[in-house]
């Protein structure tokens, strides 16, 4: 019988463009307590970056790509773009199979395009946030959702994989907003997503809004259930969901930073343990399971996400249906 063959390991470059290239000033954003840097990044520090990174992995065997995040990429000066791109390319590590970059979707054009695939740039994640111009024009995002419908469906026109992210609970959406835009990225056909919940943080419009009483964040436990019915739809279309909640960087979460909204350092994780336990929740309702063990078979990856945060999983079936959640490996 031939051996299954193992998927390669897979690692990111992060290189963070605070707020490079981007003319707008979204009610949300303050990129750089987002990305968590500071200063901005050359494309000679983005060489170092890269080299230093490369160094630290010692897998000969695996997939690396050099990532543009952070801000609006495409934005940036055309020429600078090629910088940043050489900088890329001018390393000859044959583990390097490309470079992914995520922008705005008012700037992606043919020339930009162009540029990309010329430097093997593999995928464009756009920030979409929300499929409402209702939504979108209050948030003050500077476009509409038929630019977002322009853009992906050019960036798959020229063989580049298109990623997609949405943020749930924004000024003026309501829940049926965010799973229509959840519905509405589908038909777009992302080959991945990410779910950010929307945070007020400091030195934001939307800190003003939410003083004066005019914006309510999300509670935490709505944020995860809302984010779970769209990660749901989301994989049942073979949309491979890379995050669910911001990354916790040190700056995010420096003192006082974060106004209100529903942060937590470990967001998606809470996620996937809510989806283990409707699940489980669901299977022992319909066996009228009480006062019993309950065997679940799991690779070790899966194991923390079963059993909750601090076991919140387990004690959840324990006192309410007096059902012991036992893992079996395998
Ligand atoms: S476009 Fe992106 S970087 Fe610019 S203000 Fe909006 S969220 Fe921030």
């Amino acid at each position: 019988m031939p051996l299954k063959k193992q998927r390669k390991r897979k690692y990111n470059i992060p290189l963070f463009i605070p707020h490079e290239g981007c003319g707008h000033d979204c009610v949300f954003c303050n990129q750089r307590k987002i990305t968590g840097f500071q200063t901005s990044v050359t494309p000679e520090k983005a060489k170092e970056e890269i080299a230093e990174y490369l160094s630290t992995i010692k897998n000969p065997d695996c997939d690396i790509e050099i990532a543009y995040f952070g801000g609006s990429f495409t934005g940036l000066d055309l020429e600078l773009q090629r910088r940043f791109f050489e900088a890329a390319a001018s390393f000859k590590d044959e583990r390097i199979s490309g470079i992914r970059l995520s922008t705005r979707p008012d700037y992606i054009n043919e020339r930009v395009l162009s540029q990309c695939a010329e430097f093997g740039v593999r995928t464009i994640e756009l920030g979409v946030q929300s499929a409402s111009d209702r939504v979108l024009e209050l948030n003050r995002r500077g476009h509409t959702f038929a630019r977002v419908e322009k853009a992906a469906e050019m960036i798959k026109s020229f063989g580049i994989s298109l990623g997609l992210q949405m943020m749930i609970g924004m000024y003026g959406s309501s829940r049926e907003d965010d799973i229509a835009t959840c519905e509405k990225i589908i038909g777009l056909g992302p080959v991945c997503a990410r779910i950010y919940p929307t945070l007020v943080l400091k030195d934001t419009r939307l800190a003003e809004l939410y003083k004066a009483g005019e914006y309510a964040p999300l509670g935490l436990d709505e944020a995860v259930e809302l984010s779970e019915i769209i990660l749901n739809k989301f994989r049942a279309h073979g949309i491979d969901v890379i995050r669910v909640g911001l990354y916790p960087g040190e700056d995010l979460r420096s003192e006082g930073n974060i106004v209100a909204g529903p942060f937590h350092p470990a967001f998606g994780e809470l996620v996937e343990n809510r989806i283990y336990r409707n699940r489980i929740e669901a299977d022992i309702i319909s066996r009228g399971l009480k006062d019993c063990d309950y065997e679940i078979g799991a690779p070790p990856s899966e194991t923390s996400k079963i059993i909750g945060q601090k076991g919140s999983n387990r004690e959840y079936f324990k006192e309410k249906y007096g059902v012991r959640l036992c893992l079996k490996r395998i």
